[in-house]
C-alpha cells in the first residue's frame, strides 16, 4: 500500500507546487492568519475529512478516522509567515506588502493537504488514525504549539510527527537527531536609564551608551566564565538602540537579545547571571535599569523509537539520497511543546534551491519545490512504521 501511495504522492506534485505558491502569495503574520486558516479548514471540508478550526487559536485539526483499530498518528504543518518584505522576482512572489513565507511554512502546509487528500482514498483500509495538525504561529513566541496542547485536542494522540523544508540542505536529504534536537530560546530586552547631557561635559551626566557597551561585554562572559565549556549557550545580543545626536550624551539605551540553551539547567545559570549583571553592572554606573525578560520555547527533544523511524522510513523512499545524523541546531521549534507531551520526532527535508543560496527568514529565500513529495512520503510513511510497530508487540 505505500509503494501506491508514494507513487500517489509522485502524481499529485503540481497541485502541491499550486497550493504552495497559491499560500506563497497570500502570506499572514503569526497570530494573524485568519484566510489562511479558512483556506485550509475549506480544503478539509471539500475533500470530506473532519475539521476543528480555531484549535488554540488559528489551529486547524482534521482527523482522518481509518476503518480499522490502529494508533492515532499527527502529522503537523506549521502556516505562518514572517515580516520581511519578498525581494524574489518570481511569479508567485507575495503580493502582501512587508509579509512573506521566508520560512518554507507555506509548503510545510501544501504538502500535508495533499497527503490528506490522498490518504483520504484509502480510509477503508486505514489502520488507526491520521490527525493532520495545521499549527499556526510557530515564529512569534509563544506561538501556537502550546496553545494547541493545552486545547486536548492532542489527547489521543500516541506520536506527533513535524517536518522542516531545509534550504541549507539538499534535495533528497532527509535529517534529524535523537534526543534535543533543537534548542531552547528565549529573549529580553534591558533599559537603561542614565541622565543625559551635552557630549562636551560628561561629568554632568550617567551616559547610557558607555553603560549599555560595558554590558554587553560583560554578558559574554556569562557564557565563557559561567557556563561550562563542555555545554552549550548562546547570548546575542541583537539591536542596541541610544541616542539622538553625535553631540548629545544620550539618557536612554535599549538593548534586545536572545539566550540560546540545550539543557534547562544551562538557561537557569544564564538567566540568573544576566539579571545579577545588569543589575550590577547599573548600580555600579548609578543608573536604573528595566529587565523584560520572556520565556520562549523549550528545547526540542525528539524520542529515540520515533526518531528511528524517520531514520528507516527515509532510508526506504527512493529520491531519498541522504539519511543526515543532524548535528544539534541552536534555532528553536514550538514542535518542542509537542514532544513534552507524547513521543514524536521533529525532522528535516532538504529544499536548497539550486544557485539561490539564501536562508530562511531572508528577503530572497525560496526553496526548491520537489522537496514537498519527499516530506510527504516521510511523514506517512512514519505513519505506517508506527502502526507496523503495534503488531510486532
Ligand atoms: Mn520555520
Amino acid at each position: 500500500m505505500l509503494a501506491a501511495i508514494y507513487e500517489d504522492i509522485d502524481q499529485h506534485f503540481a497541485e502541491m507546487v499550486e497550493i504552495r505558491r497559491y499560500l506563497h502569495q497570500h502570506p499572514e503574520l503569526s497570530f494573524k492568519e485568519f484566510n489562511t486558516a479558512q483556506y485550509i479548514s475549506d480544503f478539509y471540508k471539500k475533500i470530506g475529512i473532519p475539521v476543528e478550526s480555531k484549535v488554540g487559536g488559528n489551529g486547524v485539526i482534521a482527523t482522518l478516522k481509518g476503518k480499522l483499530p490502529g494508533k492515532t498518528i499527527a502529522l503537523r504543518a506549521d502556516f505562518d509567515a514572517l515580516p520581511i518584505q519578498d525581494a524574489k522576482d518570481v511569479p508567485y512572489k507575495s503580493k502582501v506588502d512587508g509579509v512573506m513565507h521566508a520560512c518554507g511554512h507555506d509548503a510545510h502546509t501544501a504538502s500535508l493537504l495533499v497527503l490528506a487528500k490522498i490518504m483520504q482514498k484509502h480510509v477503508d483500509k486505514l489502520e488507526g488514525s491520521i490527525v493532520f495538525l495545521h499549527q499556526h504561529a510557530e515564529e512569534l513566541p509563544p506561538g501556537g504549539a502550546k496553545s494547541i496542547v493545552q486545547s486536548g485536542m492532542l489527547s489521543e494522540v500516541d506520536a506527533v510527527f513535524g517536518n522542516h523544508f531545509w534550504s541549507t540542505l539538499p534535495v533528497g536529504t532527509i535529517g534529524t537527531k535523537e534526543d534535543v534536537f533543537m534548542a531552547g530560546a528565549d529573549r529580553f530586552t534591558i533599559t537603561i536609564r542614565g541622565k543625559g547631557g551635552h557630549g562636551a561635559y560628561p561629568e554632568e551626566t550617567k551616559d547610557a551608551v558607555v553603560i549599555g557597551a560595558e554590558l554587553i561585554t560583560k554578558l559574554q562572559t556569562i557564557i565563557s566564565r559561567k557556563v561550562s565549556p563542555i555545554d552549550t549557550g548562546v547570548l546575542t545580543i541583537g539591536q542596541f538602540q541610544a541616542g539622538t545626536a553625535f553631540n548629545i550624551i544620550a539618557d536612554e539605551a535599549k538593548l534586545q537579545g536572545t539566550i540560546r540553551y540545550l539543557k534547562p539547567e544551562v538557561k537557569e545559570t544564564m538567566k540568573a547571571e544576566l539579571f545579577r549583571i545588569i543589575h550590577g553592572v547599573c548600580e555600579m554606573n548609578d543608573a536604573d535599569c528595566d529587565i523584560d525578560y520572556q520565556d520562549g520555547y523549550p528545547p526540542l527533544v525528539n524520542h529515540p523509537n520515533e526518531t528511528e523511524i524517520i531514520f528507516e522510513v527515509a532510508k526506504e523512499i527512493e529520491d531519498v539520497t541522504n539519511v543526515l545524523h543532524s548535528p544539534v541546531q541552536l534555532a528553536a521549534e514550538d514542535f518542542a511543546y509537542y514532544t513534552e507531551y507524547t513521543k514524536g520526532a521533529f525532522f528535516f527535508t532538504g529544499a536548497h534551491k539550486v544557485g539561490h543560496d539564501h536562508p530562511h527568514h531572508h528577503p530572497m529565500f525560496d526553496i526548491d519545490e520537489r522537496a514537498m513529495p519527499i516530506a510527504a512520503k516521510t511523514l506517512i510513511g512514519a505513519y505506517f512504521a508506527c502502526q507496523a510497530q503495534g503488531k510486532e508487540e
